[in-house]
């Protein structure tokens, strides 16, 4: 007699994020066009789910397959995504003099990056409902990750990306049989010509928070969190926000498991810090009270963070202000820097959006924003090997 219990979703609709209309998880969706927001999966969370049935799952970010959307297993397309390491940083942390620094190494997914995650998800959802061929706008790293995870599962993709974004991003995409199109401009531009081949071609289109599943992908982030730390959070968690779903969903996680009684009710949830590249830094400003045009935010050796509009800053907002978090930016030269020392002092080679955070720690020290004794943890993003060549 086998007593495992059936694996299956517990997904029941989507959800507008501003006024809570229900749409079908049945049907292809895109965004919630009653507000123009963010879609976001609900779950039947109360069903008793416990957290001894992970005991015997394999290591990926689909361990936690009830709370994932995807209905149907011959559906999901995985390349091992998930399950990435929490390394403690403990000569970093005596330079800082800090108690307890560790770093979520998601560099070690599929096609270098956490945006596997997301395009894992979001591709095995395409996969489910028929789609035929897929459209992205990227920076770089989404666009890598779509690709593969298109040729795993044998549908068409068209990558769009900023004509500046180094070779090696574009190269990933076209060894995984892509069709790369490069635009003068930044990731928007490249969404606007995505919208356009939607329109035009059929393409199913992949954009940040345009479709509901990357963010699921990616708040698999939030459940390994709690999972590996032994269901103790950290008191801060340092995010290297581009359109933000990373946080968004990591946030979203925390609530779920709430909800499951992973987490009980009164667990105090870390503090969510948004840090960006002061060359592109639309949510720390508009954080700040600041407007500026969009033409004011330029390129950043860290592309992922090359977002000059973040279609869900209002989500990113909201968590920052629930969790008491904060923000702050970083420069390019900080970055470089930040790389090189983690390189040399950890054996960990990240991507300038993670280094981004390890220089970003002494000034929330001096802003009073976070202390020395608190547990810190960074999410390092991605892997710094595909941008070596920039990094002079
Ligand atoms: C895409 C990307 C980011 C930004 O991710 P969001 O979750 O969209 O904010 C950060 N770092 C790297 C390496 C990325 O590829």
């Amino acid at each position: 007699m086998n007593f495992t219990k059936t694996q299956t979703s517990l997904a029941s609709h989507l959800e507008c994020s501003k006024c809570k209309k229900s749409y079908s998880l049945h049907e292809l969706q895109t965004f919630a066009t009653c507000c123009n927001k963010p879609l976001v999966v609900q779950y039947h969370a109360t069903e008793s789910l416990d957290t001894s049935d992970l005991k015997d799952r394999k290591p990926t970010m689909w361990r936690y397959r009830e709370m994932l959307p995807v209905l149907g297993d011959a559906n999901i397309v995985s390349l091992g995504e998930g399950m990435t390491p929490i390394l403690p940083l403990k000569r970093l942390a005596a330079q800082l003099e800090l108690n307890d620094l560790q770093m979520k190494d998601e560099s070690l997914n599929p096609t270098g990056s956490f945006k596997a995650r997301g395009l894992s998800m979001a591709v095995s959802k395409a996969k489910e409902l028929g789609v035929e061929k897929c459209v992205v706008p990227t920076a770089g790293n989404a666009g890598g990750a779509m690709a593969a995870y298109c040729a795993s599962a044998g549908i068409k993709a068209t990558v769009i990306m900023p004509s500046h974004t180094p070779k090696i991003f574009q190269e990933e995409c076209q060894y995984y049989g892509a069709e790369l199109i490069l635009v003068k401009g930044l990731i928007n531009q490249c969404g606007a010509l995505a919208a356009k081949i939607e329109k035009e071609q059929g393409a199913f289109n992949i954009s940040t928070l345009k479709e509901p599943y990357r963010l699921e992908g990616k708040k698999t982030m939030g459940y390994e969190i709690a999972e590996q730390m032994n269901w103790q959070l950290p008191d801060v968690i340092l995010y290297p926000t581009g359109g933000g779903t990373g946080l968004l969903g990591i946030w979203k996680a925390f609530h779920e498991m709430i909800d499951l009684g992973w987490l009980s009710a009164d667990t105090k949830l870390p503090r969510m810090i948004v840090v960006q590249a002061a060359n592109c830094s639309p949510v720390v400003d508009s954080l700040n009270g600041i407007t500026k045009d969009i033409s004011e935010y330029t390129e950043s050796l860290a592309n992922g963070l090359a977002v000059p509009v973040a279609f869900g800053q209002d989500m990113i907002h909201r968590v920052v202000k629930e969790s008491g978090g904060t923000s702050v930016t970083v420069s390019e030269q900080e970055m470089i820097d930040g790389v090189k020392e983690m390189a040399k002092h950890e054996g960990v080679l990240v991507a300038p959006e993670g280094a981004a955070l390890w220089k970003a720690i002494p000034k929330l020290i001096a802003s009073g924003e976070i202390s020395r004794s608190e547990k810190i943890l960074m999410i390092n993003t991605g892997s710094g090997y595909k941008y070596l060549e920039n990094l002079n």
